[in-house]
């Protein structure tokens, strides 16, 4: 996983939402795991996870330095032992033997079952053990919930099993809140490599505002069509949908407004439509603001809003005029016209906002 990085972590830089998935320490393996450091801080029963912390994926050969590793942890006076929910036991038995190590199964990590089992085996206290292991969501807070102090090594190289690669994904989003725990060698020594590696440049920055954007696009899109029909085809008003009876009220009260609706139902869509759009709006708001853009502190957020719906509603207003100009732009073919438009459109609209988001609704003063 690229961009990782190692050092200690400090609870007390982060709110205590974040705890459970904040590991005391990150190493790039388990290699790098201070052993003689462990021993001194009190630790004497290691709990280790097997897939990309001891060994790849599905193999059976050790990384170079893992079977040493192993062994100088015994020679220092180290218990150990592997905690695995593994649905291949043989191969698990193989490699425990190997390392001539102890194994727990049990309940699937992030459940305390394993880690408590290997604390009654080896009859030692939270404070006496330590997990390493390579994922936040399983090792981590497993550890976490059994007040067991974690190691988190960076995963090792190839493939992964399906689920545990979506799994990667919130890792991604976590870590960089996780990371403003770190106290990492860039609090003594800013030239340290590592993290001028970890550092965004301008270019990577702007790629990675990109991506978010449309994963934030994408769940705007999926609330604002969802509500849409929740609002025009399922809610019901007095017995009839609310589509309807909005319509209808809206055609009588406003003749001239809505005379050009075909139907009750169509005359609720800017209404109805508009709300939803609204409500989806609002979601970008957030998302876009804390995630995408990353902006900090509350002082201008209203200041923020105002701006941000002044550019999407503009932005929903090219839509519809660009769509309505292009709607014919194939002819003879209005089918393909109406994809054609459609898609133009949204490409527009989607540059437009990223552009007004970034240089205009979220602008940070210098
Ligand atoms: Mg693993």
């Amino acid at each position: 996983m690229s961009g990782f990085r190692v050092g200690s972590f400090d609870r007390g830089r982060i709110a205590s939402l974040w705890h459970p998935f904040l590991p005391a320490q990150a190493a790039t393996s388990l290699l790098e795991v201070d052993l003689e450091e462990l021993w001194r801080s009190g630790k004497r029963l290691i709990l280790l996870d097997v897939d990309h912390t001891i060994v790849q994926w599905r193999q059976e050969t050790f990384p170079p330095g893992i079977e040493e590793w192993v062994a100088k942890a015994k020679g220092l006076g180290f218990d150990l032992c592997i905690l695995s929910n593994t649905r291949n036991p043989e191969r698990l038995a193989r490699l425990a033997t190997k390392l001539q190590i102890e194994t727990v199964r049990d309940k699937f990590k992030p459940s305390p079952a394993m880690f408590r089992l290997a604390m009654i085996k080896f009859k030692r206290k939270a404070d006496e053990t330590i997990m390493i292991g390579d994922q936040i969501f399983t090792d981590v807070l497993g550890a976490n919930r059994c007040g067991i102090e974690a190691i988190w090594v960076q995963k090792m190289e190839g493939n992964e099993f399906a689920g545990t690669k979506i799994s990667r994904f919130g890792e991604r989003i976590l870590r960089s809140t996780l990371y403003k725990a770190l106290v990492t060698p860039v609090d003594e020594s800013p030239e340290s490599p590592e993290i001028e590696g970890a550092k965004p440049t301008g270019e990577k920055t702007l790629i990675r505002q990109i991506i978010k954007f449309c994963i934030v696009g994408g769940t705007s899109f999926v609330i604002d069509f969802g509500l849409s029909f929740l609002f025009l085809r399922i809610l019901p008003w007095n017995g009839v949908l609310l589509s309807q009876s909005l319509g209808a009220w809206l055609q009588t009260s406003f003749p001239s407004f809505f005379g050009w609706a075909k139907d009750a139902q169509t005359a609720a869509i800017p209404i109805l439509g508009g709300l939803a759009s609204f409500i989806a709006m609002f979601n970008s708001f957030i998302w876009n603001r804390s995630w995408t853009f990353r902006v900090r502190g509350k002082a201008e957020r209203i200041a923020q809003l105002r701006r941000f719906y002044l550019i999407s509603i503009l932005g929903a207003v090219w839509n519809t005029l660009i769509f309505s100009a292009l709607s014919n732009v194939i002819s003879g073919h209005p089918n393909r016209s109406l994809v054609v438009a459609k898609v133009i459109a949204a490409g527009v609209v989607a540059v437009w906002n990223f552009l007004g988001q970034r240089y205009f609704a979220f602008r940070v003063a210098k």
